[in-house]
């Protein structure tokens, strides 16, 4: 049991944790660096703890200084929200060792998951959908590697078994550029990921990106809450989410909802967690997990009912879930639109000091930001400085909600992509459902086209 959480991260992560903590009586504590002293939920913790200068490296980075500042508050938890050391596995063992709780995943299943070569393997035991391709490294002799790329039929993709945030991975459409991609992946990945080990797969050409999010206890009870479709993205990065995915089978989606809980069950998971895929052609297949809460989490809990941060915690503290699968009841469509301080056209990040914050309100709004006028948005960090979430009995009216309460949102001082996000509302491809992970660059290259 814990009375007192350290919050390791900062921005809208670190305000929505801090309202569960609060909500659940907990006393909460802030470490910051310099740049984000006069934050919100700075001075809405319980105690605040200047932990370093600007940089995440001697900051929201820094296990040691972290954990110090545990010590030094008496906070006996630590959330590691998204991002930062959410999902390493060398944190979590730290924080046990310092007598603390981390309130995540066991080290071990990070650990796993964090490979992707061993995550599949053991995704692949029991019985969830995977890409095409061997669950193992690949060897050393080029003619095997050519021999297994032939057996699964070009195009290919050669992934970094330690790669992430997009990075290690290279696409290989024909036979002769093999050598060379296999060579330059395997590079990149000692280099940046510090684990030579690549793998390969079938590349999927139009696929959408669909993720189950699970929450398991320390009682044997595993959930699945639901899908989310975050097909819109901009280079590897999610822009609009929603849940459910229109359009797809209900009844495969159960399918593979079950299997995800299997997996959770082998491999003793605890915690949330993310199953994500790529879906085509009526087929799911398995990329990856996360095994943290993800940004998107707010189109479960909008559609569920269910406080996924609230549950991290209770799961943490060694209580059982208050549900059964039986009892899950997914009502409604709701949409998540990811507002980042940056030029809309270039994309170019857009620090500075907010002048004006003019939220939305109304009924099936969410807004989860941890900014206000006056705000500081420091150019070390990345740029989403809030979610506008809308939910509706049917997606025409989630949708709906969320073009009248873009409307509403005003912001001075810094510029925001709520231009690109009133465009994605009248685009007829994301009114209609289903469009894949690249319609979003197809159509900006179309629109930079005709200007
Ligand atoms: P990361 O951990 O870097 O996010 P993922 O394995 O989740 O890596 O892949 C990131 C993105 O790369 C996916 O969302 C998808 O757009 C693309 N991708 C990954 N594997 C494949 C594949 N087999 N076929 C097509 N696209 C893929």
């Amino acid at each position: 049991m814990f009375d007192t959480v350290l919050i390791a991260n900062r921005g809208e992560i670190a305000l929505r944790i801090q309202r569960a903590c609060r909500a659940m009586g907990l006393k909460t504590v802030a470490i910051h660096s310099e740049a984000d002293r006069d934050a919100r939920y700075v001075a809405l913790a319980d105690q605040a703890l200047c932990i370093g200068p600007a940089p995440a490296s001697r900051t929201y980075l820094n296990a040691a200084a972290i954990l110090l500042a545990a010590e030094v508050s008496g906070a006996q938890a630590i959330h590691p929200g998204y991002g930062f050391l959410s999902e390493s596995a060398a944190f979590a063992e730290q924080i046990a060792r310092a007598g603390l709780t981390f309130i995540g995943p066991p080290a071990d299943c990070i650990r796993t998951m964090g490979d992707k070569v061993a995550a599949k393997r053991a995704m692949r035991a029991a019985g969830v959908p995977c890409v095409p391709g061997p669950d193992s490294a690949l060897p050393d002799d080029p003619a095997e590697v050519r021999a297994i790329a032939r057996e699964i039929g070009y195009p290919v993709i050669i992934k970094a078994a330690g790669g992430g945030g997009g990075r290690g991975m290279r696409i290989v459409r024909e036979a002769r550029e093999l050598d060379d991609t296999l060579a330059l992946t395997r590079a990149e990945a000692s280099q940046a990921f510090k684990n030579p080990a690549v793998y390969i797969e079938k590349f999927l050409e139009k696929p959408r990106h669909i993720e189950i999010q699970v929450l398991c206890d320390a009682h044997d009870n595993h959930l699945w809450l639901g899908d989310r479709d975050c097909s819109m993205q901009r280079r590897n990065q999610k822009v609009v989410e929603e849940a459910p995915a229109p359009g797809i089978d209900r009844a495969l989606v159960e399918r593979v909802g079950a299997s995800c809980v299997e997996a959770c069950r082998r491999i003793g998971y605890r915690g949330a967690g993310t199953f994500e895929f790529l879906y085509e052609d009526g087929e799911f297949f398995f990329i990856e997990m996360n095994t943290r809460v993800q940004v998107e989490h707010p189109v479960t809990e909008m559609t569920t009912g269910i406080d996924i941060v609230k549950e991290q915690i209770r799961i943490a503290q060694g209580d059982p879930l208050p549900m059964k699968q039986n009892d899950i009841v997914r009502r409604g469509h709701a949409v998540e639109l990811r507002i980042n301080a940056e030029d809309p056209n270039s994309f170019a990040p857009s620090p500075g000091t907010v002048t004006r914050w003019d939220v939305p309100g109304g009924i099936g709004i969410r807004i989860d930001s941890h900014i206000a006028a006056g705000a500081s948005v420091p150019r070390h960090y990345d740029s989403l400085i809030g979610k506008l979430i809308a939910h509706g009995a049917t997606r025409d009216e989630a949708l709906a909600r969320a073009r009248v309460a873009l409307s509403e949102l005003r912001t001075d001082g810094i510029r925001t992509n709520v231009p690109l996000h009133q465009a994605i509302l009248a685009d007829p491809a994301f009114c209609e459902g289903g469009y894949d992970i690249h319609h979003l660059e197809h159509w900006m290259h179309a629109r930079a086209a005709r200007a």
